[in-house]
């Protein structure tokens, strides 16, 4: 595995390669969740580039940057033993300049859920994956759906910018009670850890209303909510695959979504049905 520090040394990495370059972002600190990103890249492409960067533009003032999970080590192993061939590992400095060109979410859905309790962090995602893709130019990129709200609008952006890679979406990996695997997850005691498995519950719920015929979203909502107790619920959302809320979930064409928080950790999940 070529560890690549900067944009230079990513190009030279990448000269030597032939075929497709299957991609997967990361902001490290991995995880079962990003294996099975890099596991699909390496089953579908000849040369797999994993990239780690915790990208600060994403983060909002007076949220986790300085103290988002950092595993250097642990995270080349994984990397390694994963068989990813090259690993993207650059500095701040190497990926942003004084006063940048960035991107923009679209007013509509870049602005509502994720993008309405943390505004502005849509537009350091899409700003940081336009840099990478275009730094890696990737034949695809890997996405977990657990970023439901990330996955539409990066691939938003793809076509709105007639961009080449294909974007691959990838199920959310969970532990074996419920608990959406996240780099945040460290953040919780024993108690919270009990109290985060709630997003999970309720969402389980919301999937078995809707298993037994009722596909009202407001009492799936309310149902899911009343679970959700006593959290500081961020979001309860029922929406369609262009992220419109949705009076009656439409089997297909659905996503449920979570926001909550446990202690200070802001946690999200949801389930596509
Ligand atoms: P992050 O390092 O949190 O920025 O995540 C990097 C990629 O891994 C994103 O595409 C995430 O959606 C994806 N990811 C994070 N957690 C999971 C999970 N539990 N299952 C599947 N993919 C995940």
């Amino acid at each position: 595995m070529i560890i690549a520090r900067s944009v230079s040394e990513l190009r030279k990495a990448l000269n030597a390669k032939e075929g497709n370059i299957g991609f997967v972002p990361t902001m490290g600190a991995l995880h079962i969740g990003h294996r099975t990103l890099i596991d699909a890249a390496r089953k579908e492409n000849e040369t797999v580039v994993v990239s780690i960067f915790v990208n600060p533009t994403q983060f909002l003032p007076g949220e986790d940057l300085s103290k988002y999970p950092r595993k250097e080590e642990a995270d080349f192993k994984i990397c390694e033993l994963s068989g990813v061939d090259v690993l993207f590992y650059p500095a701040v400095a190497g990926m942003y300049g004084e006063d940048e060109v960035r991107m923009c979410a679209p007013d509509s859905r870049g602005f509502i859920l994720e993008g309405a309790s943390r505004p502005g962090h849509f537009d350091g995602v899409l700003t940081v994956v336009m840099k990478l893709f275009n730094m890696v130019q990737p034949t695809r990129a890997y996405f977990g759906k657990k970023d439901a709200q990330q996955l539409a609008l990066i691939t938003q952006m793809v076509e709105n910018f007639f961009m080449k890679v294909e974007i691959v979406p990838m199920e959310t990996v969970r532990e074996k009670d419920g608990l959406a695997l996240s780099s945040r997850n460290v953040y919780l005691n024993g108690p919270q850890r009990i109290e985060a498995l709630k997003l999970s519950t309720a969402l389980k719920e919301g999937t078995k209303m809707v298993m037994q015929g009722n596909l009202n979203s407001i009492e799936i909502q309310s149902a899911m909510t009343e679970i959700l107790r006593p959290l500081d619920v961020e979001y309860v959302a029922i929406v369609n695959r262009r992220f419109q809320s949705i009076a009656q979930v439409v089997i297909g064409d659905t996503i449920v979504l979570v926001a909550a928080r446990v202690g200070t950790t802001r946690l999200i999940d949801n389930v596509w049905m």
